[in-house]
């Protein structure tokens, strides 16, 4: 049975570069498709990135008991299906890149899960990754902004802190983390 580890940090960190590296590098680390209500963006894959569901579809699968954990922000549902998860267990490591509050509900269900919180460098250069994507506007910007600081805010209950300073190290870091707990 593989380990459950828990990845969190604002948008704009790196985590989908950090995680694709780590992924690269460990072949026994597998991805924990979460559902979600929002749509998809324009490189996203159906079953890849996410599984994009109605409103109605995520609220049957609440009532179902299907997620190990779930959250509504930004306007959508966001959950993790937990059959998919155990399966993947199985084979190997997997990694769940969710948000505070769902991590809070894995560490209450699951306490052997492994929770760690990506830090940008400075709120600054988080702001300046934020700009850097270009597709989003000032009042984006600023409720983004204001949503990194409340989930910067959650990282002390975390197990490990890591600071995205260059993505290969940081990677690195969770594989050793991965490694000293397997
Ligand atoms: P985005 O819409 O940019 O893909 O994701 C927004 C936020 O939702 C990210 O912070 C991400 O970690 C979080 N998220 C993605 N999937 C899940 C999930 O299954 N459960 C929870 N609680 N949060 C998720």
């Amino acid at each position: 049975m593989g380990k459950l580890i828990v990845i969190s940090g604002p948008s704009g960190v790196g985590k989908g570069t950090v995680l694709g590296i780590a992924m690269d590098r460990c072949p026994d680390l597998r991805f924990s498709v979460s559902a979600t209500t929002r749509g998809p963006r324009p490189n996203e894959v159906d079953g890849v990135h996410y599984y994009f569901v109605t409103r109605e579809r995520f609220e049957e699968m609440i009532a179902a008991g299907d997620f190990l954990e779930y959250d509504a922000h930004a306007a959508n549902y966001y959950g993790t299906p937990r059959a998919q998860a155990m399966e993947k267990m199985e084979n190997g490591h997997v990694l769940l890149d969710i948000e505070p509050k769902g991590a809070e509900q894995v560490k209450k269900n699951m306490p052997e899960a492994i929770l760690i919180f990506i830090m940008p460098p400075s709120v600054e250069e988080l702001e300046r990754r934020l700009r850097g994507r270009g597709d989003t506007s000032e009042e984006q910007i600023r409720i983004r902004m204001e949503r990194a600081i409340w989930e910067m805010d959650q990282r002390h209950w975390y197990d490990h802190v890591l600071v995205n300073d260059s993505a290969e190290a940081c990677a690195e870091e969770i594989l050793k983390i991965i490694a000293d707990k397997a």
